[in-house]
């Protein structure tokens, strides 16, 4: 298929680009670079450098290259700048969706896989999240994703779309090969931000929180393996066109500790870790835990990276191999830009 991933130049956006080309699809990938790396574009892909925020330029884009489903990755992540700058997340997450939306409706592409979060749920009334657990988020940037969520069901009962919703619990690691890997500035996130210290010779971590109700005082999440994680978009678009569609958890059922994970790149690394304990972050819920029963029965999803030691291990591989990220394999300079304005 011909299909178009809004953000294919990121983290997550150029691992599933990667296994989207590897499955046999056409893909043109849409990227401002704001965040994203050209580099990190597999060289099969199309790449055009523009943003969601055109609403002209994306009908173009979508009409030009005959795009025959959509998988929109471009959105601002972090947590805490969310608190801070709402707006911007609104703006990006929620309005830039809704020109998507706007042009896929226009041109009659129905079908769309779409980013989403853990952080829609909120703080967990059970154990395991399943799909239907009220969406109750704690911060900006869940709201702005539960928001667009909404979105996209009505655009899907009113405008005949059929969209499948990813809710993405912590993702981390790289192709196991370290082609590609996570690239982020700044880095927020535990285990890069624990692997590019382990790199220094202050290897110093900090631990956002240690009174939380958990059993050793730390945040506990569900880590995925991205290669795993991109692979389930391949498994989404199958479904599309297969007639299934709805909301699915990418989750292990397993939870860590911050602590834990902690441990666990000490081990990978050989590095002892300097570890200072800090007071909460906001909008942090104290554990994230998913149910991925239903992706796994109705995707026929499948982990190929389970274990969490193996995650970090793929991600080290990456880190300790490209220590300033995509800046240590070709100035971005070098790449032609197909620019659409
Ligand atoms: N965290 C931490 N120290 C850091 C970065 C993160 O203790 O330097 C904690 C954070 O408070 C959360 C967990 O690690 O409880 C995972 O955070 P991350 O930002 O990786 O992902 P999130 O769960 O926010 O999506």
């Amino acid at each position: 298929m011909k299909v178009l991933v809004t953000g294919g130049a990121g983290y997550i956006g150029s691992h599933a680009v990667r296994e989207l080309i590897l499955a046999g699809h056409q893909v043109i990938v849409l990227d401002d670079l704001s965040q994203g790396h050209r580099r990190a574009v597999h060289p099969d892909a199309i790449f055009i450098r523009g943003s969601t925020s055109n609403p002209e330029m994306l009908a173009r884009t979508m009409g030009l290259y005959g795009i025959e489903a959509v998988m929109h990755f471009a959105a601002h992540i972090e947590v805490a700048e969310s608190v801070a700058h709402p707006k911007k997340y609104y703006q990006n997450n929620l309005s830039n969706t809704l020109n998507l939306l706007q042009a896929m409706v226009d041109l009659k592409i129905r079908k769309l896989v779409f980013s989403s979060t853990a952080a829609v749920y909120g703080e967990p009334q059970t154990e395991l999240l399943e799909e239907d657990h009220p969406r109750s988020p704690l911060n900006p940037y869940g709201r702005s994703k539960m928001m667009s969520e909404m979105v996209i069901e009505d655009f899907c009962k009113s405008y005949g779309m059929h969209a499948t919703v990813l809710r993405y619990f912590n993702v981390a690691g790289a192709t196991p090969s370290a082609v590609i890997g996570e690239d982020h500035r700044p880095e927020t996130h535990l285990i890069p931000k624990i692997l590019k210290a382990a790199l220094t010779s202050n290897p110093e971590v900090k631990i956002y929180g240690t009174d939380y109700p958990t059993f050793d005082g730390t945040c506990v999440r569900d880590y995925v393996h991205v290669v795993d994680l991109a692979r389930a978009h391949v498994c989404a678009l199958e479904g599309l066109n297969n007639g299934i569609s709805g909301t699915f958890n990418i989750g292990s059922e397993k939870g860590f500790s911050v602590r834990q994970v902690i441990q666990s790149c000490e081990k990978i690394t050989g590095k002892k870790l300097i570890v200072k304990e800090e007071g909460r972050r906001p909008g942090d819920p104290a554990i994230l835990v998913a149910s991925s029963q239903k992706t796994e029965k109705v995707l026929g999803w499948e982990r190929l990276y389970p274990d969490l030691d193996t995650i970090i291990k793929h991600a080290w591989q990456w880190h300790s191999s490209h220590p300033e990220g995509y800046a240590d394999i070709l100035p971005e300079q070098e790449f032609q830009f197909y620019q659409i304005s």
